[in-house]
């Protein structure tokens, strides 16, 4: 007898099923020893977890059901809209019902039993597959944010590029526009959102365009005057604070407009910000 070590059940990613166990030549016993040295903890039956598992891990597996979807992405720090909920899979015969409809947090529930679209053997017991959770995500974004999720899959290194095709070949037709559009540049979701929204009534935009002579280059140039920096993760924190000064003074050197958007204004106040950037469009042509 030998209780399960906390390092194993760390590897699994902090949750394990009694068949995970019983592969690593652990025993029914070996588990209960586990338990009662405070090591694992039961969630539901044949599924235990360590002190390190989080809130959604917790609810999974009480529910006996995957991570998936939305709430997979965003674990990765792939784009995944605005939908704070919850996104589980259930095993494809389980039953609905009695199913928790909130979590403890209060966040609602969101479960797929969706069949396996891509055929490969989940890694983990807990976290659907990237493929899978990205093809899942596409049906429950709309069309704006399922295309910024499918190039942000990409940039994070979620899925390959080759993967993000093959589930853009087999994506609904109304993605199938965006998807021919799409362009791996984007360093976050609001960037892809913001190029496609401006592209969309008429604007010349490029992407990650560089300045000669510089180190960096600029998110997205609009109608070649007006610079367009999206505020993705790598504005974060306080030592972006002199670069990015140095930065505007720089592009202003050149003659080159430069607008910081954050997610708020892309998001949330684009009727205001796109008449901003619409003004400082039309001004950067007259000055020229
Ligand atoms: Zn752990
Ligand atoms: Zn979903």
């Amino acid at each position: 007898m030998r209780p399960i070590p906390e390092p194993l059940i760390c590897s699994l990613g902090h949750v394990a099923t009694t068949a995970e166990f019983a592969r690593r030549g652990y025993e029914a016993r070996d588990i209960r020893l586990a338990i009662q040295a405070g090591v694992i903890r039961r969630a539901s039956r044949g599924v235990y977890l360590c002190r390190h598992a989080d809130a959604d891990q917790l609810t999974a597996a009480a529910a006996h059901a995957r991570i998936t979807c939305l709430s997979a992405l965003r674990r990765a720090g792939v784009w995944a809209g605005l939908d704070q909920s919850l996104h589980l899979q259930l095993p494809p015969n389980s039953h609905s019902a009695r199913r928790p409809v909130r979590d403890r947090d209060d966040r609602s529930i969101h479960y797929h039993w969706a069949p396996v679209k891509f055929d490969r053997a989940p890694r983990k017991s807990w976290l659907v597959d990237p493929i899978e959770a990205v093809w899942q995500a596409i049906h429950c974004l709309d069309e704006e944010h399922a295309v910024a999720c499918l190039e942000s899959a990409v940039h994070e290194k979620f899925l390959t590029e080759q993967e993000v095709r093959r589930i853009g070949a087999n994506a609904p037709r109304h993605l199938q526009r965006g998807i021919r559009e799409m362009e791996f540049t984007s360093d976050s979701g609001q960037e892809t959102i913001a190029r496609r929204r401006l592209r969309r009534i008429g604007f010349h935009v490029v992407a990650q365009e560089k300045i000669s002579g510089l180190p960096y280059s600029e998110d997205l140039v609009v109608d070649d005057c007006v610079a367009l920096e999206t505020d993705g993760k790598k504005w974060h924190g306080p030592e972006r604070f002199e670069p990015d000064r140095q930065r505007d003074v720089v592009l202003a050197g050149f003659g080159r407009v430069s607008l910081r958007l954050t997610q708020r204004m892309i998001l949330h106040e684009w009727p205001s910000t796109l008449a901003a950037i619409e003004r400082a469009v039309r001004d950067a042509k007259r000055t020229r």
